[in-house]
């Protein structure tokens, strides 16, 4: 005889908060067993949310499934969630983490694999030049990122590359390009411009790219990449959690990452990390 999963349940510190969560973002049904017990459904599997003082999060994974990933886990984000590992490929699908309210952590898979495609020759220029700044920041001691704006008829307006190594960890070239661009472009000529970058913006950059009214962003390699590159060089992962650009400036088109400059990428952060 075989024995099936029947409940799931989860440990949360406020019962309405979380079916606000679940119920907005999922579609999902509640029915309350007195104060400290929630009962939902999910139309296929029933749980429960348990009121506890003191959340214990971790266990077996939740995985949920949505066939569109960037626009759940927008959505997530919207309703205060947490992305904890942004979208990654396995064997199956893509998938993406994110923590509830309460820091319980599940997931939401989909068998739909974006596929990864090659930029336009134009987009594929621009970004080569992005990793030569990379390769002259690694050169002078910095961290192997460059990026260019790019005025939309096609002229290079600005390019800079990381000058982190003096102490000041905030210069980024993504971030030197949104204080150039205020100052020297109008808004029109910002909204049309383009930002070409080595390494998927941080959030720091992404922020100051969105508040600067900049226009679209082409990147050469994403932050999952550069995550999944330090971690196989054992450098341990930075203070600041990286997010996707578009869960901070939604509006922002974006493109990336260029298959064909992977390796080229992985190789200046493997000499950053291990020059002597
Ligand atoms: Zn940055």
């Amino acid at each position: 005889m075989v024995i099936r999963i029947d409940n799931i349940e989860l440990s949360v510190s406020d019962i309405e908060r979380s079916k606000d969560f679940y119920g907005s973002l999922f579609g999902w049904t509640f029915t309350d067993f007195g104060p400290t017990y929630c009962e939902f459904n999910d139309g296929w599997l029933t749980g429960g949310f348990s009121r506890s003082e003191q959340v214990s999060t971790g266990g077996p994974l939740l995985i949920l499934y949505h066939h569109e990933l960037d626009d759940i886990q927008n959505r997530i984000v919207a309703a205060g969630g947490i992305i904890s590992q942004p979208v990654f490929s396995f064997p199956g699908g893509q998938r993406f983490h994110f923590l509830d309210p309460d820091g319980n952590e599940l997931a939401v898979w989909s068998a739909v694999v974006e596929e990864q495609s090659e930029l336009p020759p134009a987009d594929f220029a621009h970004l080569q030049r992005c990793i030569e700044l990379a390769r002259e920041a690694v050169e002078a001691g910095d961290s192997p990122f460059g990026s260019l704006l790019v005025h939309a008829d096609g002229r290079v307006l600005f390019e800079d590359r990381n000058r982190t190594s003096a102490g000041d960890a905030t210069r980024h070239p993504e971030f030197a390009i949104a204080r150039w661009a205020a100052k020297f472009l109008t808004p029109a000529e910002r909204a049309e411009a383009t930002v070409y970058t080595s390494g998927e913006h941080c959030p720091m950059c992404a922020a100051a790219h969105g508040m600067v009214g900049l226009g679209r962003i082409v990147y050469a390699s994403s932050s999952e990449q550069l995550r999944a590159w330090q971690a196989q060089l054992g450098v341990p992962p930075g203070r600041v959690r990286s997010l996707p650009i578009n869960s901070l400036v939604p509006d922002v088109q974006v493109a990336g990452p260029e298959p064909r400059l992977a390796d080229e990428i992985f190789e200046l952060h493997r000499q950053y990390h291990t020059r002597s």
